[in-house]
């Protein structure tokens, strides 16, 4: 397999989500940067919104117009069944920053990377991130692209791998999970046009649903529950999962028009826990996105953090490559702000559903 001499760059990052991506596209134009990531498709997410506060965000990072013009569904609100029996609505009205969007993650993903390529950053997709060697003035990689071995000398390194924090861990981080929240789900397409755009979250005895909008006019239905309670194994199975959705009178109305198509290569579930990372930076690297902080999908600010902690990453390396000690612990310290912020408006969320705290996944949130 050919292998050349090192590529020198400032700031190597593992890891081309939206995070990683983001950090890319904001140090481009300032410094040499290479993502290495180990996917060769997109991210097989569905549902996701993004707040409408990303607007100002995307807006700092001159994204904004191509964003509008990549035509995200908007999202216009939902109906929540919490707490009580009685629904409710909530819509974008209210919101200064207008609605949020259903995101098609595939196209999201592949255009923050197009716009860090554009900006001079070099994406390397696929490759596995085989050797990391520290040394006295930062990191020597070694990479398997598919046909060649790739090394690289970087003087920080940043982990942008997502919720496992696959570097981070290896360098001796650790990764801590709030609890042990997963996310069962199906996708079915939607017959009905005049709901696209709206969300729908229903809390039931051992957790809650989610439905959106999906890309294709296709509809996610998720269900969260604790991997360790029976809940977990019961809808394991697709019809018995549809069964337990369709016995929550709220959630029967909204499958009456949804086709569910088994799709025997999806996979059934996915970890969903709120996790931190202990330490989030370290000498000469950082985490960034899920890999520092990753959310409870009730919070739906996974992709936002995603997004503004690559912006803050990026300024806070630039500082310090520039001889600014104080630029990384003060990521490190916003970033614990934001961390403390979230949990306190989750539990309190959490709280607001009284109706099961006799049961275990109700219980252990309060
Ligand atoms: C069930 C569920 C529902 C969610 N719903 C929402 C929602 O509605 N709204 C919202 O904002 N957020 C939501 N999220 C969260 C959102 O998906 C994440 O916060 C977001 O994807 C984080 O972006 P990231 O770039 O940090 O990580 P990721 O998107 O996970 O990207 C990580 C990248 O690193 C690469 N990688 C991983 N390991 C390695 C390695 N060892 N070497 C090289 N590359 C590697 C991966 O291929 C990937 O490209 C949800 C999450 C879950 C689990």
């Amino acid at each position: 397999m050919a292998q050349s001499a090192p590529t020198e760059v400032d700031v190597a990052i593992v890891g081309a989500g939206p995070a990683g991506a983001c950090l890319a596209l904001n140090l481009a134009a300032l410094r040499r940067v290479v993502v290495i990531d180990r996917a060769a498709g997109p991210a097989r997410r569905f549902g996701e919104s993004l707040a409408p506060a990303a607007r100002r965000l995307l807006d700092d990072m001159g994204l904004w117009r191509t964003f509008v013009a990549q035509e995200h569904m908007p999202c216009h609100g939902g109906t929540t069944h919490w707490g009580g029996p009685r629904p409710i609505d909530a819509d974008g009205l209210r919101d200064p920053d207008g609605p949020g969007w259903q995101i098609d993650r595939a196209l999201f993903d592949d255009w923050l990377r197009d716009v860090a390529r554009a900006r001079g950053a070099a994406i390397l997709r696929p490759a596995r991130l085989e050797r990391v060697v520290r040394e006295s003035a930062g990191w020597l990689l070694q990479a398997h692209h598919p046909d060649r071995v790739i090394e690289i000398r970087a003087r920080i390194l940043v982990d942008a791998s997502g919720r496992n924090a696959a570097l981070a861990r290896q360098l001796g981080a650790r990764r801590l999970h709030d609890d042990r929240l997963v996310c069962r789900w199906l996708l079915g397409k939607d017959n009905l046009a005049a709901r696209r755009g709206l969300r729908f979250v229903a809390a039931e005895a051992e957790g809650w649903w989610y439905s959106a909008s999906s890309p294709g006019d296709r509809r996610i239905l998720a269900f969260h529950t604790d991997s360790d309670l029976d809940a977990a194994p019961a809808v394991a199975d697709a019809a018995a999962f549809l069964r337990r959705a369709r016995s929550i009178a709220p959630l029967a109305s909204l499958l009456e028009d949804v086709e569910f198509v088994p799709d025997p290569g999806a996979p059934s579930f996915c970890a969903a826990h709120g996790t931190t990372l202990t330490p989030s930076i370290g000498e000469g690297w950082l985490a960034v996105g899920d890999a520092a902080l990753g959310f409870d999908p009730l919070a739906s600010q996974g992709v936002f953090q995603a997004l503004y902690s690559g912006l803050d990453a990026a300024m806070s390396i630039d500082a310090a490559l520039s001889g600014d000690a104080r630029a990384i612990p003060g990521y490190r310290a916003r970033l614990e702000r934001i961390a403390a912020t979230y949990r306190a408006r989750l539990s309190a969320v959490y709280a607001q559903e009284t109706r099961w705290t006799n049961q275990t996944f109700w219980g252990r949130r309060r």
